[in-house]
């Protein structure tokens, strides 16, 4: 792959041909403001038309055609010898650009561009400036019935949107938020779906559309109005597999999930592989007072590239912490279960199982163990126990 030189801010920037500005900023560690892409997406070069959905009378009528999507003209950027301020997502880089990401008249122009994002989005704690004098007050104020600000949402401190105002910064021609009044969708089982804090960004959609090939979210006209939202009336009948991508591309509070809606920043995270099946995704667990709060699917230089399962993005954090799981081993003495030690446990099992002839003895593996105890399981099986009787439940 032939490789470009640019400079991105005065440093010497190397990308493969192809990549886009905001690409190769962000393989550098160069902060560009963008709210329309996601390094878990394909790149906005490439955005496929989105499947639009119409409500109404003419019920569900759904269409793939259309859509002339802009995105969120935030990622101006200047390059020397070029006119204009081009949209970094959709600049290819070529050798020896040189590219400036903060200056004035990018922030001036990024600022006009953020004024209709957070017209129907609540605003008013991103504009005041007395914001951080409500952290003394905020254990009271939170959980409110209507968000009206940050300070009442669950996403508060977590948020892109709020990052990338505070980068851009808000001024005082801001215009007030017209809220929309839409009730929040709470029959889902693993996230809450408020679309009166959605900036139709639709991140959503893209993750769904076009890196889990499901459509079961899109842009939705209802009543005239052009929001986001799922095809049916629910995500179940919409055929959603609750993969929770969209919710982890969100850069908004519009698609909280319930684990952790209220548990606010998480203060590390840990790297760990999902323990449901051989696949191995890696997750970012989310711990908090030594508490693990949530999963996310890990991105860069793995092979589950940000994304996760049911299982592993909405199964985890409820097992971990729950009352009834199973710790110690239990060995059932006079009709009922007592706990025992691992020692103990193991002990029972070698003389049980020493007590038959190889030919009297199976396994039954399974898809929920990884590949390397699976591994050690047919090899246990067949050194061991001296047998081949070992195969798997997924062949049942
Ligand atoms: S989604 Fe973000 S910007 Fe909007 S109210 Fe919540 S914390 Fe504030
Ligand atoms: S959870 Fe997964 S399948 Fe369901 S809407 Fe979100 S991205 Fe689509
Ligand atoms: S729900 Fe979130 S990701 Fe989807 S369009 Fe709205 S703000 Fe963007
Ligand atoms: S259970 Fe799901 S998230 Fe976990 S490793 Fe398997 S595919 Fe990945």
């Amino acid at each position: 792959m032939e490789r470009i030189n640019v400079t991105i801010d005065g440093t010497k920037v190397t990308a493969d041909k192809g990549t886009t500005v905001l690409e190769a900023a962000r393989s550098a560690g160069i902060y560009i403001p963008a709210l329309c892409s996601h390094p878990h997406l394909p790149s906005s070069r490439q955005v496929e038309p989105f499947e639009v959905v119409y409500r109404g009378k003419e019920k569900y009528k759904n269409d793939k055609s259309t859509n002339e999507f802009e995105g969120c003209q935030l990622c101006l950027v200047q390059i020397d010898g070029m006119e204009g301020l081009p949209t970094a997502c959709t600049t290819e880089v070529t050798e020896g650009m040189a590219v400036h990401t903060n200056t004035p008249e990018i922030q001036h122009k990024r600022r006009e561009n953020l004024k209709p994002i957070i017209s129907e989005h609540p605003n008013v704690c991103l504009v005041c400036d007395r914001k951080e004098d409500c952290d003394p007050f905020r254990g009271s104020i939170r959980k409110a019935a209507v968000i009206t600000g940050c300070e009442f949402c669950p996403n508060n401190l977590r948020c892109e949107l709020q990052e990338v105002a505070a980068y851009i910064g808000t001024d005082e021609s801001t215009p007030p938020y017209e809220y929309r009044g839409l009730p929040a969708v709470k029959s889902d089982p693993f996230f809450e779906r408020n679309y009166n804090l959605c900036i139709a960004c639709a991140r959503c959609v893209r993750a769904c559309q076009d890196v889990r090939g499901n459509s079961a979210i899109g842009l939705v006209f209802q009543d005239g109005k052009a929001i986001v939202g799922s095809k049916a009336p629910t995500l179940e009948e919409s055929g959603c597999q609750f993969c929770g991508a969209c919710v982890d591309v969100c850069p908004t509070g519009a698609l909280t999930e319930w684990i952790n809606k209220w548990e606010g920043v998480a203060e590390k995270q840990v790297v760990s592989t999902c323990p449901y099946c051989g696949v191995g995704c890696q997750l970012e667990l989310q711990i908090k007072k030594d508490r693990l709060i949530g999963a996310t699917p890990k991105g860069d230089g793995v092979p589950n590239k940000g994304q996760a399962c049911v299982k592993g993005k909405f199964g985890i954090v409820e097992y971990v912490h729950h009352p009834e799981r199973l710790k110690v081993p239990l060995i059932r003495k006079n009709g009922s279960f007592q706990e025992a030690s691992w020692d103990e446990a193991l002990e029972l099992v070698a003389e049980r199982l020493g007590s038959f002839s190889p030919s009297e003895i199976g396994v039954i593996s399974s898809a929920k163990c990884t590949n390397e105890e699976n591994y050690v399981a047919q090899k246990f099986t067949r050194a061991v126990l001296g047998t081949n009787n070992i195969d798997h439940c997924a062949r049942l």
